[in-house]
């Protein structure tokens, strides 16, 4: 889907920082339209080495985001479906190591050791893959992206920070018993790769907790017998990874704290109650989906109270 985006309102009380984000997201409409002229510098050149010849001027790139959040959150639901709304590539590191894992190069034996034991591969490695990735992207003229599941490490982040600018970081937060019904229940279509789930959740609220309700994702029939589930979507390696995201994935949600850059967002349920919800913490809205009209428009809307929330540091724009 291509979308447009138009800026609805501006007004006068907008803070400078709303406003560069929402001329961002102006450019990002206007570029997912236009055919994408001959590319400048190799702008991905994503190494340490690289200083930083991968920073654009925002004013003339579309958003660069990232999701965090632990394993099973639904990172890949949400960043999937806002790049959809904002003409960008979804890039998930966890999709690149698959990729690899499923070829016959030289690093798949080593990465399927890793990966089915719930580890991390390493930062050179995965760096590495990433890198490939958005070159591969810049090659055809993309322009932005949001990242899921990486930085991983604070190292990650650091390299990051070198080389490019992030606008906004989206830290996912569901409750871990819920975390693990739902990895438990992830089932993938072999031949389309789509995510879908056979776990129906409902936990009671407790201890100040509120309780959570989440219906099945079925599979269209087409997609129904091919489902696979993930080698590293079991009970044991799900907690162990989830022990790995508290020890060296917490720190970076601390990382980009203190830049001001971090939006957090509990998920209040299934994708019917969060993804209205997420799109109104982001001030975004999607006239598809409430209208589900053939119109393709996508309003970034700065209301009073959306600017209210970013000076009240809800989310911290840069
Ligand atoms: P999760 O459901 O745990 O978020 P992902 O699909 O994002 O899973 O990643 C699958 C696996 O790929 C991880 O457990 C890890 O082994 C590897 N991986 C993905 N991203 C990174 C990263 N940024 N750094 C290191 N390893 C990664």
């Amino acid at each position: 889907m291509a979308a447009l985006i138009r800026l609805s309102s501006r007004p006068s009380a907008l803070s400078a920082a709303a406003s560069r984000v929402a001329a961002r997201c102006f450019a990002s409409a206007s570029a997912s339209q236009a055919t994408p002229t001959s590319s400048s510098a190799p702008l991905f050149a994503f190494s340490a080495s690289s200083g930083s010849a991968g920073r654009k001027d925002a004013e003339h790139r579309n958003v660069q985001w990232v999701f965090l959040g632990c394993p099973g959150v639904g990172k890949g639901t949400y960043a999937s479906r806002l790049s959809v709304l904002l003409g960008v590539p979804h890039i998930a590191t966890g999709d690149l190591v698959r990729e690899e894992l499923s070829s016959s190069g030289p690093l798949s034996l080593q990465l399927k050791e890793i990966v089915n034991q719930g580890k991390l591969v390493s930062d050179e490695i995965i760096i590495s893959l990433l890198s490939k990735r958005l070159e591969a992207g810049e090659a055809k003229g993309e322009s932005g992206f949001i990242l899921d599941g990486f930085p991983r490490t604070t190292k990650q982040a650091e390299i990051l920070e070198g080389v490019m600018d992030i606008d906004l970081v989206v830290n996912l937060k569901l409750r871990e018993d819920v975390l693990l019904e739902k990895c438990l229940g992830r089932r993938i279509c072999s031949q389309c790769g789509k995510n879908f789930n056979v776990a129906s959740i409902n936990v009671k609220g407790e201890n100040g907790k509120p309780g959570i309700s989440m219906d099945p994702l079925p599979p269209p029939p087409h997609c129904m017998t091919k489902l696979i589930t993930r080698a590293d979507d079991t009970e044991e390696v799900v907690k162990e990874r989830l022990r790995i995201y508290y020890e060296k994935s917490q720190p970076v949600e601390d990382f980009y704290r203190r830049q001001g850059k971090l939006l957090e967002f509990d998920l209040p349920g299934g994708i019917p109650e969060s993804w209205p919800k997420l799109l109104e913490a982001l001030n975004l809205d999607d006239y598809e989906e409430k209208q589900s009209a053939t119109a393709c428009l996508v309003c970034w809307e700065y209301s009073a109270k959306g600017v209210g929330d970013i000076a009240a540091g809800r989310v911290g724009w840069p």
